[in-house]
């Protein structure tokens, strides 16, 4: 927007700070796979699928240039193996059929049977899995804060306002606890915070999902998490477990609690576990850092894109991969509001939103019971 509008005054209001919220708290796949295709006015779930899948390759293709342009250090890393692996016949089933949609888009992809990931993983875990060849992953707080530090100079970051009200039809009076700024064009993007501001944007749920990060290892314990330097390794199923070898330390990621997180000492035990039964021979299990986030959730995958009302825009819901979503959608959403066409608008156009879901408690009694079912069902992948 920025670029876009080099003479306008542009105010980026923050509750919290650069790199506190989930874009800087994830696991660092910037994943370019398209979530829960399906047919709607538009077309086929197949033409919703490759929708989907250019924009977020050209969010790929954005993000790295952004990162060129700006000498952001986050870690841009393209060569670490990103193989999403099953430890289940179910999970396997999933990975064939997914497979194959990568094919239909000539996505380029790498098997690897048991033995094969036991020598790139260090861990006889995994029956099957696939390394996707577009692929990269970040520093996620690295890139963030960069992102924010490399703004054009018509932007003025305000950190430490939550933002209580958008009032007025347009200039619109923006509330925040330190000042009230006048705007003719407001731009929500605060994942499901979103709810809060009383502007019907309430068809998604906040889901906490968990990371831990081990202290930097010793060589010999670094070589029993496989032979290569580095790799990300996700599962089939929404309810299993991320895992990251990464600068000497590993990653993972898993659990989920419905709107609040839960206590951190009993996310480490549990990260713990599932770290153990994956490496049984480590000598340590130590997690120097654990932490929770929130993603939104929608019950059909959809986000809110577009304008609300004449002046008002919003993208939010970016579910539990919307690194590049999310990026790409901000793109798209300034050159919405300044009267750009591209074919990738039209395509984003085209996407649909987040479908209706029950008020509390029906709500929370909805996605309590699709969670533990959707955990069942991951058996060995969680
Ligand atoms: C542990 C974990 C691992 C993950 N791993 C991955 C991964 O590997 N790859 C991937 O693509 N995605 C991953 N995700 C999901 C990803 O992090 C999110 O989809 C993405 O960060 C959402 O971005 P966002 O900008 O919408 O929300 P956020 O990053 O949450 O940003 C919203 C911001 O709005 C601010 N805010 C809230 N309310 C207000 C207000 N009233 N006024 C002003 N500011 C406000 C918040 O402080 C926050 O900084 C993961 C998430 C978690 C928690």
């Amino acid at each position: 927007m920025a670029e876009l509008t080099p003479e306008k005054d542009i105010i980026l209001i923050e509750s919290s700070e650069i790199g506190e919220g989930s874009s800087a708290r994830n696991s660092g796949f910037l994943s370019p796979s398209a979530i829960e295709p399906r047919a709607n006015a538009y077309g086929s779930a197949e033409d919703d699928a490759n929708r989907k899948t250019r924009i977020v390759l050209a969010g790929l293709e954005w993000l790295r240039s952004v990162v060129e342009e700006h000498k952001i250090d986050c870690d841009w890393d393209e060569k670490a193996p990103r193989i999403v692996a099953a430890a289940t016949r179910q999970g396997e089933l999933r990975l064939l059929s997914s497979r194959q949609a990568l094919e239909k888009k000539n996505l380029r992809y790498l098997e690897h049977d048991a033995q094969g990931l036991r020598s790139l993983l260090g861990t006889d875990y995994y029956q099957y899995g696939y390394e996707t060849l577009t692929r990269a992953f970040v520093q996620p707080a690295a890139l963030i804060r960069g992102l924010a530090d490399t703004l054009p100079s018509n932007v003025t970051v305000l950190e430490h306002a939550a933002v209580e009200a958008v009032d007025g039809l347009g200039p619109f009076t923006v509330r925040t606890p330190r000042a009230e700024f006048v705007a003719d064009k407001v731009f929500i993007v605060n994942n499901a915070h979103a709810r809060a501001l009383g502007l019907s944007i309430d068809r998604m749920v906040f889901i906490y999902t968990y990371g831990a990060l081990t202290p930097e290892l010793d060589n010999n314990e670094l070589a029993k998490l496989g032979n290569l330097s580095e790799w990300g390794l996700l599962p089939p199923t929404p309810m299993g477990t991320t895992l990251r070898k990464w600068k000497r330390r590993f990653l993972i990621r898993s659990g989920h609690s419905y709107e609040r997180e839960i206590d951190l000492e009993k996310v480490r035990a549990t990260l713990t576990a599932l770290y153990r039964r994956r490496f049984p021979g480590l000598h340590s299990y130590e997690l120097e850092h654990v932490w929770g986030g929130g993603v939104a959730i929608t019950s059909n995958g959809g986000n809110y894109f577009g304008e609300l009302k004449p002046g008002l825009y919003v993208s939010v819901g970016c579910q539990g991969a919307g690194v590049l979503r999310g990026s790409i959608h901000g793109k798209l959403l300034a050159e919405m509001a300044y009267g750009s066409q591209s074919s990738l608008l039209a395509d984003r156009l085209m996407l649909t939103g987040p479908s209706w879901i029950p008020p509390e408690p029906f709500r929370g009694i909805g996605a309590t019971a699709r969670m533990a079912w959707e955990h069942w069902q991951a058996g060995r992948e969680y």
